[in-house]
């Protein structure tokens, strides 16, 4: 963990934990502090990789009213971070701030943006700024896109749109192009390890997560707290990588087959677990997180070949398939058993 990720103290990134996903955010951070910032930012990046947060982020560095800011403490701080800073407007589809607006639309129509637009005409509550944030913004239907343009065009001052999106595709080019975009990216592990370790998870635990992850932030807090997913992932251990005999086969196959509710994530979960073994013996894991494997595969995490290991990932590409074409359940389990019981008898001492 880097000296500046304040171990401990924090359960998500704070502003200068962002540095660590480019120089755009170093630049960012400064133009924040010189005063210089555009009115407009649409923040894309997959689910999970912090984009609320940096909305909230961006939003308390401009409300703050402390020394250093964003400085945590003050009320502006506070009020950002609960929710209920009255310069803040939040617009999220269903949840409207114009009594008119149907609540629970899956849409954001143009009579919530009418509003947004006549809100951010008044004077504000507090210090002269005001920040819109628009969660979902893919979700503005091209009228309210239309609405938004006007007001981006004519921005007023001190109020600064943050757009928030994990479709930005489908936003109107005429709008992406009236914001400055800030993408996020995969974190790097020690910032996922770090937020986890503050919000308590056990290393082992933290490290499985970090693994499924795939840098999201988000899909590793939520992992490392779901004790099904845990619950699963030892069942999944304890049937499939123990399997020795075809009469295992049968008996897990036979005990899973009324588990078919859960078959996508339990084919998510050998996949991830066959991933592992790969990641290990290709020295990008530590071999300790295989510690749990029956012998054979921790074997086979030192000596596999490629070979074997694509096509054990391939036997789960192919179970997939199988379930989609509505192959009985118990039938697509045997088959993929019976490949990993075989390769795992390859690695047996
Ligand atoms: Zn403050």
């Amino acid at each position: 963990m880097s000296q500046e990720m304040n171990p401990g103290t924090y359960t998500a990134p704070v502003l200068k934990d962002f540095e660590r996903q480019g120089a755009v955010y170093a630049g960012l951070i400064r133009t924040l502090e010189g005063g210089s910032f555009v009115h407009a930012y649409l923040i894309s990046g997959a689910a999970g990789t912090g984009k609320r947060t940096l909305a909230a982020e961006i939003a308390r560095f401009l409300l703050c009213t402390g020394e250093k800011r964003p400085c945590g403490a003050c009320p502006a701080c506070v009020q950002v971070r609960a929710g209920n800073h009255p310069d803040v407007i939040l617009v999220q589809p269903g949840v409207p701030i114009n009594p008119s607006v149907d609540k629970g639309l899956k849409s954001i129509p143009v009579d919530e943006i009418r509003m947004v637009n006549e809100l951010t005409g008044q004077h504000t509550f507090v210090g002269g700024r005001r920040i819109v944030i628009i969660q979902r913004a893919e979700k503005m239907t091209p009228q309210a896109q239309n609405a938004l343009l006007k007001t981006l065009e004519e921005p007023v001052d001190g109020t600064v749109f943050l757009l928030i999106s994990d479709a930005p595709e489908l936003l109107l080019t005429t709008i992406v192009s009236r914001c400055r975009a800030l993408k996020l990216h995969p974190w790097p592990d020690d910032v996922i390890l770090g937020v986890l370790r503050a919000r308590g998870v056990a290393d082992e635990r933290a490290h499985e997560a970090l693994h499924v992850s795939g840098g999201s932030i988000g899909r590793a807090v939520e992992v490392a707290g779901d004790e099904n997913y845990w619950q699963r992932r030892q069942d999944v251990m304890k049937d499939f990588f123990a399997i020795e005999s075809r009469s295992d086969v049968l008996k897990v196959s036979t005990a899973w087959k009324d588990r078919k509710e859960a078959s996508a994530e339990l084919l998510d979960d050998v996949e991830d677990m066959l991933r592992l073994l790969l990641l290990v013996r290709l020295g990008r894991r530590d071999a300790a997180l295989v510690q749990g494997y029956p012998e054979a595969w921790r074997h086979m995490a030192q000596k596999g070949d490629m070979e074997s290991f694509s096509q054990l990932l391939d036997a789960v590409s192919q179970a997939r398939r199988m379930r989609m074409n509505q192959v009985t359940w118990q039938a697509v389990l045997e088959k993929l058993l019976l490949r990993m019981m075989e390769e795992k008898s390859k690695w047996s001492t």
